[in-house]
């Protein structure tokens, strides 16, 4: 295949000016990236002219279990709208939902120009069956994914400051969970990579303990082997709010009161791991995870909707520490788009300093491809158009208003542009969107099964609220109580800071 014509972003070179060149494509790779590459006999063509042509991003954070609830919960706090986002029978829920909000939630990916996803997925108990539906919908679909199975041993109760002490008994005995035997879990989670492997196509495994807070020491241990024994990446919700950070203080004494100390002292922290969120940490805590290697994903967008506040973005670039961008749950941002991942990135820091920075949008670009595609141990093969990568990119439409005039493409892209003029999408070498539809999977029998299983969908979440009328007052309460903590860290808007 060869895209001629178009103007390539190269994080690398003109970053504001695109120049002009050809891209030829064998098979899944890029070949070669120049200007006027002659065609050869049966090569498909595909006029890129007037096209703005961007490696595809890499959403870092993503869960595909409440697809179907985008739009549906507003204003609650983290561990209140943990309540609604996940359906308390999603054991029994229909192989047909599990397959078409798995599509749907690819399909917003691609469409924004998204090539890669990193699904944390929730769903207990684990199994094969369920498994396999998600992965075929994945590959049916034809996008990237990074696969993980959300795994935690402790209960609920035990890894939320306030709840055994404040909630009633028959609200704590509705919302405190059991724990889970962790050995049984990490097994399932080996033997399923052993067992289908990298049999399917753009299929990649991660490793997902579900939060320090949630998972005991000996379970992060055995995770941490598992990712040195296999060579996996690993994803953990740590400090997203400031409950998470309060529990840390509460019930890690022995580790400094930090959850970072006590995954560091698990053997969780490193170049293989990704801190997901890490909005709360402490400035020891950034610098342990500089000097460890480690990385983390960003995700304003819930970050902001469940009131958790603002991860401390200059602190963490000042301490090295790898970042990516993900998107997180459809019901808790409600949007699977980097571009306005990628804007609050360069946005939010002058909330709480107002001084210049080099921050700028070329980084958040960089952010979007190179780091998700780092943080999945997969640099050397996508978020960049280069020879030898894989054929993973996006078209955008220069004709379209936010990239009108082309005065910076890396601007525009983040502080114009919002998902709007992509309009062709290849994965591993394959058109996968092709002038703004799906190739892949047809379109109409998608939107039929969307609004058949939607149905059902909405009558269960109606229940599920009525149900958690009662209990979530008694939530916000021991929220209350995290948020009047004094920790010695800021996450909202508050003193002016300077130091950064
Ligand atoms: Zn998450």
């Amino acid at each position: 295949m060869l895209i001629r014509g178009g103007r390539v972003y190269d994080h690398d070179g003109d970053v504001h000016q695109p120049p002009v060149a050809d891209i030829r494509i064998d098979r899944d790779c890029i070949v070669a990236v120049a200007p006027n590459l002659a065609p050869k006999a049966g090569e498909a063509v595909i006029d890129a002219r007037n096209k703005l042509v961007i490696p595809g991003f890499v959403n870092a954070h993503y869960h595909s279990h409440d697809v179907l609830a985008k739009g549906l919960i507003e204003e609650l706090p983290l561990e209140a709208w943990m309540l609604y986002s996940k359906m308390p029978d999603q054991a029994t829920r229909s192989a047909e939902e599990v397959r078409t909000r798995t599509l749907l939630g690819a399909y917003e990916c691609l469409r924004n120009g998204i090539t890669t996803l990193q699904d944390m997925n929730n769903r207990q108990p684990l199994d094969e069956t369920y498994l396999d539906v998600v992965l075929k919908a994945y590959a049916d679909i034809g996008i990237r994914v990074v696969f993980s199975s959300a795994i935690q041993d402790l209960a609920p109760a035990d890894a939320t400051p306030f709840w055994r002490e404040m909630l009633p008994a028959d609200v704590l005995a509705a919302v405190g969970g059991q724990a889970n035997d962790w050995r049984s879990q990490v097994d399932f989670v080996e033997a399923q990579i052993q067992r289908v492997g990298r049999s399917r196509p753009r299929l990649h495994w991660a490793l997902g303990p579900s939060g320090p807070q949630r998972c005991s020491r000996d379970m992060l241990a055995a995770v941490a082997d598992l990712s040195a024994r296999l060579n996996l990446p690993v994803y953990t919700h740590v400090n997203e709010t400031k409950a998470q950070a309060v529990q840390g203080r509460l019930a890690y004494g022995r580790h400094g009161g930090s959850l970072v100390r006590f995954m560091g002292e698990a053997g969780l922290l490193g170049p293989r791991v990704n801190l997901v969120h890490g909005v709360w940490l402490s400035r020891d805590e950034i610098e342990l995870l500089g000097e460890t290697g480690s990385g983390l994903v960003h995700n304003p967008l819930s970050n902001l909707k469940l009131k958790s506040g603002m991860a401390p973005i200059l602190e963490l670039r000042k301490a090295g520490v790898r970042l990516a961008h993900g998107c997180d749950n459809c019901s808790a941002g409600d949007t699977q788009n980097l571009f306005q991942a990628m804007k609050m990135y360069c946005l939010l820091p002058a909330v709480t300093n107002p001084m210049p920075n080099d921050l700028n949008a070329a980084e958040a670009m960089r952010v979007a491809t190179l780091g998700g595609a780092r943080s999945a141990l997969l640099e050397n093969e996508i978020g960049a158009l280069k020879p030898g990568m894989k054929a993973d990119l996006a078209l955008l439409d220069l004709n379209d208003p936010a990239l009108m005039p082309l005065n910076s493409a890396a601007r525009q892209l983040v502080y114009s542009e919002c998902g709007r003029s992509v309009e062709t999408v290849i994965v591993d070498g394959r058109v996968v969107i092709k002038d703004r539809r799906l190739e892949t999977v047809n379109e109409e029998d998608l939107r039929r099964a969307v609004a058949e299983v939607s149905e059902t969908f909405r009558r269960d979440y109606e229940r599920l609220k009525l149900a958690n009328a009662r209990l979530c007052p008694h939530l916000i309460e021991a929220h209350r109580a995290a948020w009047k903590e004094d920790i010695g860290i800021h996450r909202f808007v508050g003193p002016f800071d300077d130091r950064f």
